[in-house]
């Protein structure tokens, strides 16, 4: 299959590979080291600046929903005038996801469920929200388990034939039990039991990105915990919709969903069918 997406990854730094598409990530270079760090906006939503080659840099999650089309960031350096940079997002067509769900309230949920549904939505919009103000962010992110990837993110899903929203993060489907590890440095932000998400683990990473993990067996680690790259986060499950175990991996970048594969782009082949994802 040829590869039509160009795709950059900054030789010896370790950065997400970039791809300007609704679901990817975009970088801007800013302002020279030798001067303050800026405070960067997109769609209103602070966005992560961190340093490369020099210069301070920018790394934007573009949201599924962005049309392509030029769109713009807000630039504000310390002490200086606001500015924009400009930037195109390029159309990606996602594929579809035919899947069939035998629990009816998970793709139908009653009334009540739909109560518990969405006090859990504003849990987890309180937690996404989150923004931890710190220089040093660890970009160098590692495989969290070990399976075959059974789900690409961005997937137009259809559960029961009805359709849905877009598969939001990437699939490893592996036996109940297998070990999940935090794939970088972070402090947990939230643990617990959601009708969708199943068991479920927050990470912050540090300025808005932030990392998921859905459907668990077990979770090992408390909210506020500081975990460093390589810890057990809990084990893989099939808790929540879903049609077997597996771990469903999501990253957020200025709380926006943002396709997982690209933080681990050079590790997607020690994934059985992980070539899918390139
Ligand atoms: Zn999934």
């Amino acid at each position: 299959m040829v590869c039509w997406i160009v795709l950059a990854s900054p030789a010896g730094l370790a950065m997400p590979a970039l791809n300007a598409v609704p679901g990817g990530i975009v970088q801007l270079t800013l302002e020279p080291i030798d001067q303050p760090a800026p405070t960067v906006t997109f769609n209103q939503r602070k966005t992560l600046v961190t340093q490369q080659n020099g210069n301070w840099i920018t790394l934007i999650g573009i949201p599924l929903s962005t049309k392509p089309g030029e769109h713009k960031a807000v630039v504000q350096p310390v002490g200086k005038s606001r500015y924009t940079i400009a930037f195109d997002v390029k159309p990606k067509k996602y594929p579809e996801s035919y899947i069939t769900i035998k629990n009816k309230r998970k793709v139908n949920p009653n009334p009540d469920d739909m109560k518990r549904i969405k006090k859990e939505r504003g849990q987890l919009g309180k937690d996404l929200a989150r923004w931890t103000q710190q220089e040093q962010i660890d970009l160098d992110f590692r495989l969290p388990a070990k399976g075959r990837m059974s789900g690409v993110f961005g997937s137009r899903r259809f559960f029961n034939k009805q359709p849905r929203n877009p598969h939001s993060g990437l699939d490893i489907a592996a036996p109940k039990g297998t070990a999940i590890h935090a794939p970088a440095s972070g402090t947990v932000i939230d643990t617990g039991n959601f009708f969708f998400n199943g068991n479920t683990i927050l990470v912050d990473h540090g300025q808005g990105l932030i990392s998921g993990y859905f459907h668990l067996s077990a979770i090992d680690v408390k909210p506020g915990q500081h975990i460093n790259k390589g810890d057990l986060l809990g084990k893989i499950g099939a808790t929540g919709r879903v049609t077997g175990p597996h771990l469903h991996w999501n990253m957020y970048l200025n709380h926006t969903k943002v396709d997982p594969a690209l933080f681990v782009y050079d590790q997607l082949t020690e994934l059985d069918d992980g070539a899918k994802a390139r």
